[in-house]
């Protein structure tokens, strides 16, 4: 997976290898049906990550030669407010990267309103 995203998001340079942007997919559903939406064509589909799983991949990345992470985005296909464990996804994400980020289409925010107000884009 790592090098999935690197080629996708990062770079090289003399010493070390650097991700710009990491991203996690943490919900691949959505309460919405956007037309144009890509969501049902992933592979992942209908699928919630497990926060095992989610703090898996952030201890990886954290222990890896990616050290550079410049954002790290909740987000790819779905509406990430629809997972049950936001609020410790987020928390976990903000002790480990210094700009997270994630997309939502807003009908659900009112349940993770604290959580929200601490990742710097949304
Ligand atoms: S994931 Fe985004 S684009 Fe897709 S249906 Fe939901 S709100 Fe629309």
């Amino acid at each position: 997976m790592l090098k999935i995203i690197q080629k996708i998001f990062g770079s090289k340079n003399k010493n070390r290898k650097v991700i710009q942007i990491a991203v996690v997919d943490i919900a691949s559903i959505c309460n919405a049906k956007c037309p144009f939406c890509s969501r049902n064509h992933m592979p992942q589909k209908g699928k919630l990550i497990d926060i095992e799983d989610f703090k898996k991949i952030v201890y990886k990345l954290k222990n890896s030669e990616y050290t550079d992470i410049k954002e790290f985005r909740l987000y790819a296909t779905g509406e990430p407010t629809l997972h049950p464990k936001l609020d410790e996804i987020i928390k976990i994400s903000k002790e480990n990267f210094p700009y997270v980020t994630l997309s939502t289409n807003c009908t659900n925010i009112a349940k993770y309103k604290e959580s929200l107000s601490i990742v710097d884009h949304l």
